[in-house]
């Protein structure tokens, strides 16, 4: 009997390497993780394409999307709308893959309290230089957004105690097989195998009724 997939809300200041990481995870694990893309009205950076990287739109579409129940989640950050739509969620859990969602606090809280089974984990560099040398090499944003971004993880750092586990991103392989390592034995905590657990004890009730 396959259970199916878990929700994974994966955290973490903007620079923590999310992105890289998860793009491992998926390169590694292919059948076994699929990745949300989340629908958002920030601007496209340079290289990011539509349908991949996000679905770009603007403010008043989004909103619509929001009100019609087509996104389980979304919040505000640093000015633009960020959610996760409903549909492609549902089905790849349905299929038994675990689903990734990369997004922040707000929306990881919003998850948590829909879906109390999900697993909420939360990605940082070893130290806070490190988090500002990784955000000032990537060379795509401006010093005035880079101090927005790191007052923001200020912020943010007060609620890493609302995650299932910390992940400190210092080796990319390491980290890597920490995540999947951390993944695997959620799936088997009681909360998240009940579809197991319902079918064994239906099979030992079947005994019992034959004795
Ligand atoms: P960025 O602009 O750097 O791509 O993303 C900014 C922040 O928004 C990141 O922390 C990212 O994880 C978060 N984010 C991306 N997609 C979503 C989403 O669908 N919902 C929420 N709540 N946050 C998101």
């Amino acid at each position: 009997m396959q259970d199916k997939g878990i929700l994974i809300v994966l955290s973490g200041f903007s620079g923590a390497g999310k992105g890289t990481l998860v793009k491992e995870l998926l390169n590694q694990y292919q059948d076994e993780y699929a990745l949300s893309v989340s629908m958002t009205t920030r601007a496209p950076r340079v290289g990011e394409q539509d349908g991949i990287h996000y679905f770009f739109t603007d403010r008043a579409h989004f909103e619509e999307t929001a009100a019609n129940g087509g996104l389980i989640e979304y919040a505000e950050y640093c000015g633009n709308y960020y959610g996760t739509p409903k549909a492609y969620v549902e089905e790849q859990l349905a299929a038994g893959r675990n689903v990734l969602l990369e997004i922040e606090i707000q929306g990881a809280l919003q998850i948590k309290k829909l879906f109390p089974e999900s697993l909420l984990l939360f990605v940082t560099p070893p130290t806070a230089v490190e988090l500002e040398r990784r955000l000032k090499n990537r060379g795509t944003e401006t010093e005035e957004v880079i101090a927005k971004r790191l007052a923001r993880a200020k912020e943010e750092s007060e609620g890493m105690k609302a995650y299932d586990y910390i992940v400190i991103n210092d080796d990319l392989a390491k980290c890597v097989e920490e995540l999947h390592g951390i993944v695997q034995a959620a799936r088997r905590e009681p909360i998240r195998t009940k579809a197991f657990i319902e079918e064994i004890q239906k099979e030992l009730k079947a005994f019992s009724k034959g004795e």
